[in-house]
């Protein structure tokens, strides 16, 4: 069954533009500087998404946090500060439910309930969508498409939500070679992405390619303002 959803994934995403079903960047033709996207899946965590927002701000990094609406709700200073330091918001649902419990039309409302919480936190409502686990069915992506949303998946999985050590975390970062258009999946409600960005920081991996949020990388407009967007969503 899995394989059968990777083939179809494979399918799917060599099929669609990568501003529609984001998997990795479009290659750049005339800029050198490879970019990457670093993606945050599963907060705002009061301690870690905290902690990572200051390692991103001391290395002068852009990322994109695909929040999940009910944490957003217990942690509304922390949504603002990622808009404020210029990082990108993605909506990962409300509850964060289990794929295959969860319904077309209850994905769908939870990802407008979370637009509206993140718009009236911030004024500005995502533009793009990452499915919890990244997983959707063709009912749940075509009513986001419907939607103009963009889906945002990935490309490299260091697996940190299963790390238990620093030295796994090590492990992971001295075999990772960035390549233009990589979009990264790590979580902040985890210690670990932390210490991978102050790993790759010391490696000098920064220094050698150019953060962008997922929007930019596949170029598109982040988000849109929010009391009409809401509206619009909200008569769909
Ligand atoms: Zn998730």
């Amino acid at each position: 069954m899995n394989l059968l959803r990777q083939a179809v994934k494979r399918i799917l995403t060599s099929c669609v533009p990568s501003r529609w079903l984001l998997t990795r960047g479009p290659r750049q033709t005339t800029t050198k500087t490879p970019r990457i996207a670093l993606t945050f899946d599963d907060g705002p965590h009061p301690e870690h998404t905290s902690k990572l927002l200051d390692i991103l701000q001391a290395n002068q990094l852009t990322a994109t946090f695909f929040v999940v609406g009910k944490n957003a709700e217990q942690a509304p200073g922390l949504v603002q500060r990622i808009v404020d330091e210029g990082h990108e918001l993605g909506n990962h649902t409300w509850s964060h439910g289990e794929p295959s419990q969860t319904s077309p039309s209850l994905f769908l409302e939870e990802i407008q309930r979370t637009d509206e919480l993140l718009a009236a936190l911030t004024g500005v409502v995502p533009q793009t969508v990452r499915p919890p686990k990244g997983e959707l069915n063709l009912a749940k992506l075509r009513g986001l498409w419907k939607q103009s949303k963009n889906v945002a998946l990935w490309n490299v999985d260091p697996r940190d939500y299963r790390m238990t050590s620093d030295a796994e975390v090590s492990a992971w970062v001295s075999t990772y070679k960035p390549q233009d258009g990589d979009v990264l999946l790590f979580h902040d409600n985890h210690p670990w992405a932390s210490q991978a960005l102050t790993q790759l920081a010391n490696r000098g991996t920064f220094d050698r390619v150019e953060t962008v949020s997922v929007s930019t990388l596949v170029g598109i407009s982040p988000a849109s303002n929010s009391p009409v967007a809401v509206s619009t969503i909200a008569s769909t």
